[in-house]
């Protein structure tokens, strides 16, 4: 599954809030059928509603969500990018995330010490920012001495180092300006250019306020969010609050008291569910369903944006790329709302990534919350609506279930989740004209109930 690495400076919360992810994902391994749990690593299913209905619909023995990975990738310190102490390692567990999940404290408590010395949001950020920025200078500097001696001959690979150079220049200029690389707008071959560098400022963040206890019900008053979330919409990026303390301690209460104790702070649910839609939502990731008897099981699968996403961020996943038309434009723009559009736009209104009010980012999905607009502002920039019809194809989803699926891929059954709701079954939804029999050319929608057909 994907992985969003926590980060953050010392005892800003990390550690307690990933043993809160990892104990909840503990919690529904009662529940569901997996859960690999690494010291560091911990599998967390997407709360997703529509797993329950089609579940009930299909009269499934089991079901199985969609999962997030969360590392925790501790000890990230000033002067990472120079090499003191363990800070390296770091910086290489944090290129193989897919996306950064970045603590930041925003409690006050003066039992604990800040490593600044006072709770300063900006400067947090700023830290693990100029680490990174300076990281990604560092490798760009090295390329671009590499691409001035080569030899290259022949005119496509002249072209393809054509445009690594003048992208590797722009993001130069970007980072210099203290910047992420992700602020960059850049075409298409430059983009598939520097893919294979896999530079960390591209990586889509999310910036995770951690308030206190007592600030759960209204989180948007704590003059340090308003702070991160100024300087997340500047950044490119996702904020959501949660508080650390919290979470860990409803993962210790009995699940009866948990409802009474989210009661008593003026909340109705656990600040985790949002955290993890969030950040499936920030990978630009679609949801497909296939439901029988035996299971109902929602599927990852990726839009062209996750894509994009996908092979700038993280090597595992750069093949996947490779013969696939990469969206246009504005990566992150498109990671913060196009994503959030299209889904919106495509599946009747599942799912929505807001940028509200002061630019807090809202992830709703799965039909948590019915949205029906189309567009989604987010401040300080306008918002560029993603193209709806690319992403996987039948036979490629196909191929997430099994490699052989895709290989000898006929045609997929498929039906809208609202359809298959609506119709109550398969066979009603066949009878009812709602299933549609798609080919190899058809490009795999979110929500999708699917049923595949393929030669063995
Ligand atoms: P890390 O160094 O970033 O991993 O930070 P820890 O998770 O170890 O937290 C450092 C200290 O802050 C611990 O004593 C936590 O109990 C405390 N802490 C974490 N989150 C909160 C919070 O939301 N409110 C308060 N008051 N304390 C917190």
């Amino acid at each position: 599954s994907l992985k969003a690495g926590i980060v953050g400076l010392p005892n800003v919360g990390k550690s307690t809030l990933f043993n809160a992810v990892v104990e909840n994902g503990k919690a529904q391994a009662a529940n569901f059928p997996f859960c690999t749990i690494e010291p560091n690593v911990g599998t967390v299913a997407v709360p997703d509603p529509r797993l329950q209905v089609l579940s009930d619909l299909s009269k499934s023995q089991k079901m199985v969500p969609a999962s997030v990975e969360f590392v925790d990738i501790a000890g990230l310190v000033k002067g990472a990018s120079q090499g003191e102490g363990l800070g390296n390692k770091f910086l290489s567990h944090i290129r193989e995330v897919d996306s950064i999940l970045q603590v930041v404290r925003c409690f006050e408590d003066n039992d604990i010490i800040h490593v600044n010395g006072r709770v300063e949001p900006k400067s947090d950020i700023d830290v693990i920012n100029l680490e990174l920025i300076f990281s990604d200078l560092d490798q760009i500097e090295k390329r671009l001495d590499k691409l001035k001696k080569s030899k290259a001959k022949d005119s496509q690979t002249k072209a393809k180092e054509e445009a690594e150079r003048s992208a590797l220049e722009k993001i130069q200029q970007v980072l210099m300006d203290g910047k992420p690389a992700r602020s960059v707008n850049l075409s298409d071959p430059e983009k598939d250019a520097i893919k294979h560098l896999c530079l960390l400022t591209m990586k889509p963040v999310i910036y995770v306020a951690n308030v206190a206890e007592s600030e759960v019900a209204d989180p948007e008053k704590n003059p340090f969010v308003q702070e991160v979330t100024k300087l997340a919409s500047n950044l490119q990026s996702g904020v959501v609050t949660v508080s650390a303390q919290v979470e860990a301690e409803l993962t210790e209460l009995p699940s009866e008291d948990r409802v009474e104790y989210l009661k008593s702070l003026g909340v109705s649910e656990s600040g985790l569910g949002n955290l993890i839609r969030a950040t499936y939502s920030l990978l630009g990731l679609r949801t497909y369903f296939t439901s029988g008897e035996k299971e109902t099981k929602a599927w990852t699968i990726l839009s062209a944006l996750a894509e994009d996403l996908r092979s700038e961020g993280s090597r595992r996943f750069c093949w996947r790329s490779e013969g696939h038309a990469a969206s246009g434009g504005g990566v992150r723009e498109s990671a913060v709302s196009g994503g959030g559009v299209r889904e919106a736009a495509t599946s009747g209104g599942v799912r929505k990534a807001a940028a509200s009010g002061g630019g807090v980012w809202e992830a709703a999905f799965g039909g948590v919350r019915k949205v029906t607009a189309r567009k989604v502002t987010a401040s300080n920039r306008g918002v560029r609506e993603a193209a709806l019809n690319d992403g996987m194809t039948a036979p490629q989803a196909a191929g997430v279930i099994h490699s052989d699926f895709e290989k000898g891929f006929i045609r997929a059954e498929t039906v809208a989740y609202d359809d298959f709701v609506a119709a109550g079954s398969l066979a009603a939804a066949r009878e009812k004209g709602l299933l549609r029999s798609e080919g190899k050319e058809y490009v795999v929608q979110e929500g999708d109930v699917m049923l595949f057909r393929f030669n063995v």
